[in-house]
């Protein structure tokens, strides 16, 4: 106990650079945008920003502001039961700068934001609309807060204009209250999804799991696809500091494999499963493929 795990060979790999990524690096500055990419340096960007073999470039941003009303335990951003007000002007300023970016599949994503009445879904909203409205070609996934259960806001946002609805339950049923914030549960992540799929059925959901050790998880998928959750990230957790919950087990990327094989048969649309997938992990890629198929 109290030992750190060592870290395994398959998670020191390099990994590709694809084309398109020193063009979209170079072209970043001066856009002021808060990639998640750069800002959590994802191990994934080289792959992400660069597209494969559809070209189809995919990033991840931040929206508002930098500091979260929850604190879960796996989670390195900073914390305040009061951040700073929303910037009324981002959803217009990060929709333009968005557009003139680049990219072929955006994530938009937020801190949980318990401050704000309706948790910022109508900013969220506002700038998948814009966004559309500028650059309609443009295939938007929103990664949202689970709005305390306050399905208004859900619906909101499954209504905005996005393509993918995704909401991470970020772990097993059994061990949620270990990991998550305790204003978080399953069931509660569970009803957004549900939601977001019945409010808009030609929209995707979509929800990951950072795996810890793959103990209970065939359960926990089994109540995914009840819920109607069409896709499915499974990566490693990994511990952002020393302050935050051990790795309790490095899963095999044979057992990553062996997961997205059971994913497929579950009828998931894409599952996504490898040590070092994230959330957004070629997002865009992944979501293309499915559609040519
Ligand atoms: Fe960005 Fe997500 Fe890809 Fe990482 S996995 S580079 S955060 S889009
Ligand atoms: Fe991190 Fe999201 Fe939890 Fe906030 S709600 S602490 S941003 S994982």
């Amino acid at each position: 106990k109290g030992e750190r795990l060592r870290l395994p060979p398959w998670l020191k790999t390099e990994i590709p650079i694809g084309k398109n990524y020193n063009k979209l690096k170079n072209t970043l500055r001066d856009l002021n945008l808060h990639t998640v990419c750069e800002e959590a340096r994802c191990p994934n960007i080289g792959e992400c920003w660069g597209g494969g073999e559809h070209g189809t470039a995919t990033a991840t941003i931040m929206l508002m502001g930098d500091t979260c009303t929850r604190g879960c335990r796996f989670c390195s951003v900073k914390t305040a039961r009061q951040p700073s007000p929303l910037d009324p002007d981002e959803p217009y300023n990060t929709a333009k700068a968005i557009a003139a970016w680049g990219l072929d599949y955006v994530v938009l994503t937020s801190v949980d934001r318990d401050d704000i009445a309706d948790g910022g879904a109508e900013h969220f909203a506002k700038t998948v609309s814009n966004l559309k409205e500028r650059k309609s070609q443009i295939m938007v996934e929103c990664l949202t807060p689970d709005f305390r259960g306050d399905l208004a806001a859900v619906e909101k946002i499954a209504q905005s204009g996005l393509d993918v609805y995704a909401h991470n339950v970020e772990t097993v049923r059994e061990l949620q209250r270990h990991v998550r914030d305790p204003r978080a549960n399953i069931d509660q992540s569970l009803n957004v999804l549900r939601h977001a799929k019945a409010v808009k059925p030609d929209i995707l959901t979509k929800t990951s799991i950072m795996l810890e050790t793959d103990r209970q998880i065939y359960n926990t998928l089994t109540e995914l696809r009840e819920a109607g959750v069409d896709c499915l990230t499974l990566g490693q957790y990994m511990q952002p500091t020393k302050r935050h919950l051990k790795v309790e087990e490095y899963v095999t990327p044979e057992r990553f494999v062996h997961w997205e094989e059971v994913g497929k048969e579950m009828g998931f649309v894409y599952t996504a499963s490898g040590p070092l997938v994230r959330s957004s992990y070629k997002a865009g890629e992944f979501f293309l493929k499915n559609l040519l198929e």
